[in-house]
């Protein structure tokens, strides 16, 4: 095959994501993983049961509208309406996606050219790196930095040449858990403006938000037409299986962003559609319930992390819980993680693969805590012995 690499250049380097390669490691050894992020207790039965009967019923068994069904589009503009007041029309300005990772995809592949620069915060989220890459634009990293993880704003001023396209924002964040407050978003919303930039957001923890609720960006002056709001069914219903996410953003927005779209999967998931659409029409007792129970383990597995001898950065948003783990006079996350199945039968994620700037990173390690009450406790007895 002569010497050229078969990977392009553009994907040098991404080989295989941090969450295939533990949750691989947790497979091989038997280990807790509280690396990759999906609970393991599947979402509401009825929403299941709603999936089953779409299949049953012949509903979205064959290619369903590239736009996604009517039914799901209606109910993420009022899911819209009814938690952030953001009015959008079903038709033009909703597009369904297979999941958020698709939406982000075809978000950035539909609205940069090569040579743009992209904004991201740092740690970023793998995808990001990846479709930044493969759309040819260059990122460029605004650090978050422990121990608060609050975003610098005159940093962010500062990062922005003539050439920068686009803000990719994700708040609640992962892996810090920070949720950028609305003071702190009405000040990017201002550069957003200022500069005439575009904004990616990445919203798919919008109902793990613990204690201040969610704002999206969008909901502010002068947003609405440059954002392009993306979240998904995975994390708020627990079936990340699915792979069911939407993009919410002006006409012209979702029109560039479903010609890429159309490209990459066509369309998704026929019959759950029909159940996330049902979904998203629970009651609000459903959101405060999950919200709740999932505030519940944080604090679980966040006081065993402390005893454990770990320092935990207390996240305000996702299942995530981000640590140092100097204080167990460990250095390296990448190193401590691979160790950490044979040690104690544990798999967490390094964070410095969310990194360019390594040292940022370097010491951090993310758990989650979206499993069982006995699986975390059994997680922090073993941490506790290392
Ligand atoms: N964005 C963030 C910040 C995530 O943590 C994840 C993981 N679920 C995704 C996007 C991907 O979402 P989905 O599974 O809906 O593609
Ligand atoms: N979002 C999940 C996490 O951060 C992982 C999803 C994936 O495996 N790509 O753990």
């Amino acid at each position: 095959m002569g010497t050229r690499p078969l990977l392009n250049r553009r994907l040098h380097g991404l080989g295989t994501t941090i969450f295939a390669e533990m949750s691989a490691l947790a497979t091989a050894t038997g280990s807790i993983n509280l690396g990759q992020g999906f609970p393991d207790t599947d979402g509401p039965a009825e929403i299941a049961e709603a999936a089953v009967r779409a299949i049953r019923d012949g509903h979205g068994n064959q290619y369903p509208p590239g736009p996604g069904i009517p039914e799901l589009r209606t109910a993420v503009a009022e899911h819209q309406q009814r938690f952030y007041g953001l009015g959008y029309d079903p038709d033009t300005e909703v597009l369904v996606t297979a999941g958020a990772t698709e939406a982000i995809a075809a978000a950035l592949l539909a609205l940069l050219e090569p040579g743009d620069e992209v904004i991201a915060l740092e740690p970023f989220y793998d995808s990001y790196a990846a479709c930044i890459a493969m759309a040819g634009a260059t990122r460029v990293p605004w650090t978050l930095r422990a121990p608060d993880f609050r975003p610098d704003l005159d940093r962010l001023r500062a990062l922005i040449t003539p050439r920068t396209r686009l803000l990719l924002l994700n708040t609640p964040h992962n892996p810090t858990g920070l949720v950028l407050t609305p003071a702190e978003l009405a000040a990017v919303a201002e550069l957003a403006v200022e500069h005439d930039l575009l904004v990616v957001t990445d919203e798919v923890y919008e109902h793990l938000v613990f204690a201040t609720g969610h704002h999206p960006i969008a909901a502010l002056p002068g947003m609405r037409e440059r954002t392009v709001s993306i979240s998904s069914a995975g994390k708020t219903f627990s079936f990340t299986g699915w792979k069911v996410g939407w993009v919410t953003a002006t006409a012209p927005l979702v029109a560039a962003v479903r010609t890429a779209k159309q490209y990459l999967t066509y369309v998704s998931a026929g019959p759950f559609q029909y159940a996330v659409a049902e979904a998203l029409r629970l009651p609000d007792e459903y959101f405060a319930g999950f919200r709740a129970e999932l505030l519940r383990k944080r604090d679980l597995l966040s006081t065993g992390l402390r005893a454990a001898g770990f320092q935990v950065f207390d996240p305000e948003g996702t299942y995530f819980i981000t640590t140092d783990i100097t204080p167990l006079g460990e250095k390296d996350g990448l190193e401590f993680c691979r160790a950490l199945p044979e040690r104690c039968g544990v798999v967490a994620i390094p964070n410095v693969v969310f990194y360019d700037d390594a040292e940022a990173g370097r010491s951090l390690v993310r758990f989650t805590f979206c499993k069982r009450d006995e699986i975390l406790a059994e997680a922090v007895a073993r941490l506790g012995r290392l």
